[in-house]
């Protein structure tokens, strides 16, 4: 990558900076308005000029001194420019970053903006990032911190955008510690970010076509690693992680501490018995262990779950939170919609709503949660394959009910390593197809099944996002309910 050396955040001036902004999207104009506010000259640029996009650039314009949009032109660098802000969409060989390259000028996503805008006091961040279980780790780690007693707030790839965060009505430098869920792609353009602790869930090939291999991806999952101070946090049962945090370059003394759902070693996380146990941050973890919780603390008990929560625990012990709070905090947590999210029991079979397995890793996890499944799948593949996924849940699957634009291809990886499962092709993609394919995971579900939406594909071929899906979903259910009625 060209370009990569940046300035210090510290004694930074943004005024009179010319900087260049990506993309005319949520981020785009939060980081403009940031930055404007600051007293920049800023360019928003985008190559799209529609009625829509003209609307958004006029009431931006208008709103603040100092912003200009330039509509149909998302490729040539403005005259001047010092800086480029990037927003997610934006892949890193886009024409406008090649320009800045060639100018010598830095080009940042918003994470590298807001750690830049940080004051002096400003709070630590415990970060967070993996292919999956990013945002609910973020999530159990803020309810952890909070049931310390500490002010904090969950931040990142979730909600307000950062910028608007540390820039926001609430003093950010009242807070004592930030859990920051942060993307591939925010790692990417943040150069400068150095956690207090940050962890690595998993890393299955996700988004290559933005990375372009995986190395590149895993590369810049693993920057959340570098300067870390106290504890570099990796999955036991995942080495590429592990890996990552030996290629780091930390701060003297900062810990590699592993999770695992077996037991832990010295240095580890893990469960005994039914129990979350600390081997990492106690006196003597030769000997020692610290209980924490019991997995019956975590919500769901699912073990992808409860590998988030040691990841989440590990992070929060990092920053001296006692024991208990680790227990307060899982057990406060309630997990976000959509999420292998109980919709109902009808006739002793479980419904549940997974759809944000829109990939093959995640869908993988939610099907091993389960004895016996009717499993819903298919959508957009993204260039996914589906053997290995299928070859390891076979033996849980009563049945599938395949929809969506690429389920040829689930049904041919059904054939292949489960041809005695019952296969429902839908050969449907109408948002409808969703109360047909819960009905017929119905006919095919016995007293003690469980129904599992967990696609292991995008929803845009059938629906507007995942939420919208599991809606879908969870619709379907509660027809099948008041049929019954
Ligand atoms: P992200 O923010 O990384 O997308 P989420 O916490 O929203 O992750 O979870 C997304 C989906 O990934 C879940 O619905 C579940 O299917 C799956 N998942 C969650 N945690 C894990 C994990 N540790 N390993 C594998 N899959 C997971």
């Amino acid at each position: 990558m060209g370009g990569r050396q940046v300035t210090s955040p510290e004694g930074m001036s943004w005024q009179g900076m010319h900087i260049t902004v990506a993309g005319l999207g949520v981020s785009g104009i939060s980081a403009a308005r940031a930055l404007a506010g600051l007293g920049a000259s800023v360019v928003v640029v985008d190559g799209g000029d529609s009625e829509v996009l003209r609307e958004k650039a006029a009431a931006l314009e208008s709103s603040l001194e100092g912003v200009r949009v330039r509509l149909g032109d998302g490729d040539t660098l403005p005259e001047g420019t010092d800086l480029v802000v990037t927003s997610p969409g934006w892949k890193p060989t886009s024409p406008l970053f090649a320009a800045a390259a060639e100018a010598g000028v830095d080009v940042v996503g918003d994470v590298e903006i807001a750690w830049r805008l940080r004051g002096p006091d400003a709070p630590p961040w415990l970060a967070v990032t993996g292919t999956n279980g990013k945002t609910t780790t973020t999530r159990m780690l803020a309810s952890i911190l909070r049931a310390a007693g500490l002010r904090t707030a969950a931040v990142g790839n979730i909600g307000t955008p950062i910028i608007d965060i540390v820039l926001g009505e609430e003093a950010y430098s009242d807070l004592d510690v930030l859990a920051v869920e942060l993307s591939s792609y925010q790692l990417h353009w943040a150069p400068s970010l150095r956690a207090h602790s940050a962890a690595v869930l998993n890393l299955a090939p996700d988004h290559l076509d933005w990375h372009g291999s995986m190395e590149a991806y895993a590369a810049d999952k693993g920057r959340i690693y570098e300067g870390n101070r106290v504890a570099c946090v990796y999955n036991v049962a995942d080495k590429a992680t592990e890996d990552l945090v030996r290629e780091a370059d930390v701060e003297e003394g900062c810990r590699a501490i592993g999770f695992t759902l077996g037991t832990p070693g010295p240095s580890q996380l893990g469960v005994v018995e039914g129990i979350l146990v600390d081997r990492a941050f106690v006196e003597d973890r030769q000997k020692n262990a610290q209980e924490l919780a019991e997995v019956a603390d975590v919500n769901p008990p699912a073990p992808h779950n409860i590998a988030n929560a040691l990841a989440a625990a590990a992070l929060a012990r990092a920053f001296g939170v006692p024991a208990k709070a680790v227990r307060d905090g899982l057990r406060a947590f309630r997990p976000d919609a959509h999420r292998i999210e109980h919709v109902a029991d009808v006739d002793q079979v479980a419904y549940v709503d997974d759809s944000k397995a829109t990939n093959t890793h995640a869908a993988e996890a939610s099907l091993a949660a389960y004895e016996s499944i009717v499993w819903i799948a298919g959508g957009l593949a993204k260039g996914a394959t589906f053997d290995e996924l299928v070859a390891k849940s076979a033996q849980r699957l009563r049945g599938a009910v395949l929809i969506g634009a690429d389920r040829g291809l689930i049904r041919e990886a059904l054939a292949r390593h489960a041809p005695e499962v019952p296969v429902v092709d839908l050969d449907r993609t109408d948002t409808g197809a969703m109360l047909a394919a819960v009905q017929e995971a119905r006919a095919l579900a016995r007293a003690g099944d469980t129904v599992l939406l967990a696609p292991a594909c995008a929803s845009m071929d059938m629906f507007v996002n995942y939420n919208k899906r599991g809606d879908a979903f969870a619709e379907a259910v509660r027809e099948l309910r008041s049929g019954d009625g």
